[in-house]
């Protein structure tokens, strides 16, 4: 953006374009009487203003009303930033100007999605997730199981894009909940995933943790170096998979059925309970994306949700219970 402050830095520019139209021949003249080579016929600032007052004074009066003409509508222009362009190029700035007046008097509702269980050995959904958030941008964060997490980059790629990554477990095997299991059991669970999260993203600030199941006995929610993060709505998507040979009509009501268990509850401050694993579940996610957008939400890491609140050694459910 520029401005009047700025107007002396303008000054060739505007010159050069008022003499140009005023005089085809004026650099022409210029260079002929300094007889300067044609390589080096560069005008400076101070040259090209003794060369403007030796014009006659209507082409100069002509010249600093273009000028001033120029300077008006520089002031008056202001550019828009490349964050307000989306990735297809498509400028946004005029639907988000509407939309922040239509929203200054209402707060924003905020939510998490959670998505558990990934990411998947050989899967890219881990990924195809993330790129469908960002096209919103917004943000979710991923509990992951850490015996997934080497030879891929899913949760190195889902931070830079400014998601979050807590611990679920390293195993995930039948059975295996932190109420019941042996303290080296769940110690080493935890621990593991730890170090394969630190891994793929060296010196990353663990805060969060999903239990298997999302069963913990109290006693490991109070002494756990980690925030407990449970959900206030579950979309049940585990029982909406696909399965072989499913109908294109059976799959789509699956979809349906998973983005209304989230948009037939949801309210600000829900943590939303999702799985990153099946491809049911990511196409319901770019329509359940969608219906949050158009409803104003704003969707956010676990983290961000809950800010202050957030404390290890607690159980959280929702910004509200
Ligand atoms: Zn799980």
């Amino acid at each position: 953006m520029c401005t009047p402050r700025g107007a002396h830095k303008l000054l060739p520019f505007f010159v050069e374009r008022c003499a140009k139209s005023l005089d085809k021949n004026f650099f022409a003249l210029y260079n002929k009487r300094r007889s300067i080579p044609p390589v080096n016929r560069v005008p400076t600032e101070r040259s090209l203003m003794r060369h403007f007052q030796n014009y006659p004074i209507l082409i100069r009066i002509c010249a600093l009303l273009l000028l001033l003409s120029g300077l008006v509508g520089c002031a008056t222009h202001v550019s828009r930033p490349d964050h307000l362009r989306d990735t297809q190029g498509i400028d946004v700035f005029d639907s988000m100007e509407e939309t922040d007046s239509q929203t200054e008097s209402a707060p924003k509702k905020r939510i998490a999605l959670t998505f558990d269980d990934g990411p998947q050995h050989y899967s890219e959904r881990t990924k195809q997730i993330v790129d469908e958030l960002a096209k919103y941008g917004y943000h979710a964060t991923f509990f992951v199981v850490g015996n997934r997490i080497p030879g891929g980059n899913a949760l190195s790629y889902a931070v830079e894009k400014g998601n979050e990554i807590g611990i679920h477990g390293y195993t995930h095997d039948q059975g295996v909940y932190y109420d019941t299991c042996s303290d080296e059991r769940y110690h080493k669970e935890i621990n593991q995933t730890a170090q394969a999260i630190r891994a793929q993203i060296p010196g990353y600030e663990i805060r969060l943790m999903r239990p298997i199941g999302g069963s913990i006995s109290p006693d490991r929610i109070r002494t756990s170096p980690y925030a407990i993060i449970h959900w206030s709505v579950d979309s049940d998507d585990w029982n909406n998979k696909y399965y072989a040979g499913i109908s294109d009509e059976e799959a789509n009501a699956r979809i349906q059925t998973i983005v209304e268990n989230v948009m037939g509850s949801v309210t600000d401050g829900d943590i939303v309970l999702l799985h990153d694993i099946y491809e049911s579940t990511y196409d319901a996610t770019k329509i359940l994306l969608q219906r949050l957008y158009e409803e104003g939400y704003e969707v956010v890491t676990v983290s961000e949700l809950l800010g202050d609140q957030l404390e290890a050694g607690r159980l959280y459910h929702s910004t509200y219970e």
